[in-house]
């Protein structure tokens, strides 16, 4: 995938983002516009279009995507009153960056799971 990525050239060093966790598979950076007070994006280095796919095409990595998202919980404090990761996915799931990515979101009450109610 490489330069028509996003992420990808996150990973390269091509592009700059404040890195919070790196493991030798996964990458941890502070998102661009934050939602909530913590907002860190966990992505695998090697590309998924998402979570979907990394789950089943590669099980392993995505349980280490796992395990950077809650390293980085615990570093920001986050334990203690808890959190939300969450994988957008699709059109219908708000997907803006096509490179799996955890968003992991906290340090306030984060509000209800969905603010669009069915019906
Ligand atoms: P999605 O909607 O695909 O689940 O989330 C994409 C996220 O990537 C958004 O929260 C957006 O703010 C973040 N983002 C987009 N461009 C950049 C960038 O260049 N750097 C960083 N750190 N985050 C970005
Ligand atoms: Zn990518």
């Amino acid at each position: 995938m490489g330069s028509d990525c996003l992420f990808c050239r996150i990973v390269a060093g091509e592009i700059p983002a404040t890195v919070v966790r790196e493991t030798s598979t996964t990458l941890a950076f502070r998102d661009i516009d934050p939602k909530a007070p913590v907002h860190v994006l966990v992505v695998p280095k090697e590309h998924y279009v998402d979570v979907a796919t990394l789950g089943q095409g590669d099980p392993v990595l995505a349980g280490e995507v796992l395990a950077t998202a809650a390293a980085v919980a615990e570093d920001e404090g986050l334990l203690g009153d808890g959190f939300r990761l969450m994988f957008n996915t699709g059109a219908y799931g708000g997907q803006e960056v096509f490179h799996v990515h955890a968003h992991v979101l906290g340090g306030a009450p984060l509000g209800p799971m969905l603010t669009r109610s069915l019906g």
